[in-house]
């Protein structure tokens, strides 16, 4: 069972595709009192015409002194299909996050799927689509 905490501030920025006014939210996410993840989640601009959340989440330690390489991302991209929520993997290249750095190692999409970690940045995606309420709000609306 995953806990979301959401950071305080929603920026906006300009979509990478069109420039346009996106907003995009971020947190750690906790189990069983640990915090296991950061996430940042961009929302695609209601110019659109499709409504995604393009997500990146990085596992593991985020205290301050922790090296970033050891840490271990992906990204992903969910969207509203017919009342159901879907959830591809995307390429690292795609990460919404510009200090790719602070992520850790991202990994292709080739590789996550065959990664141990997979069904838990899965399950992190899930959490943060339902408990962070501006991505939420945007993917339900
Ligand atoms: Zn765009």
């Amino acid at each position: 069972m995953f806990q979301v905490e959401t950071g305080a501030t929603v920026y906006a920025e300009p979509c990478p595709c069109c420039g346009k006014e996106r907003r995009a939210s971020f947190g750690f996410v906790h189990e069983n009192g640990d915090t296991v993840a950061f996430y940042y989640a961009a929302l695609a601009p209601l110019s659109h015409s499709e409504k995604s959340v393009i997500l990146a989440v990085s596992l593991g330690d985020w205290g301050h002194e922790v090296d970033p390489s050891t840490r271990l991302a992906a990204v992903m991209r969910a969207r509203a299909v017919e009342g159901e929520i879907e959830i591809a993997f995307l390429e690292p290249s795609e990460s919404p996050v510009k200090d790719r750095a602070q992520l850790g190692p991202i990994l292709s999409r080739s590789d996550v799927v065959k990664n141990v970690a997979c069904d838990r940045f899965v399950g992190i995606a899930g959490a943060v689509l339902l408990d962070d309420a501006d991505v939420n709000e945007y993917v339900a609306r």
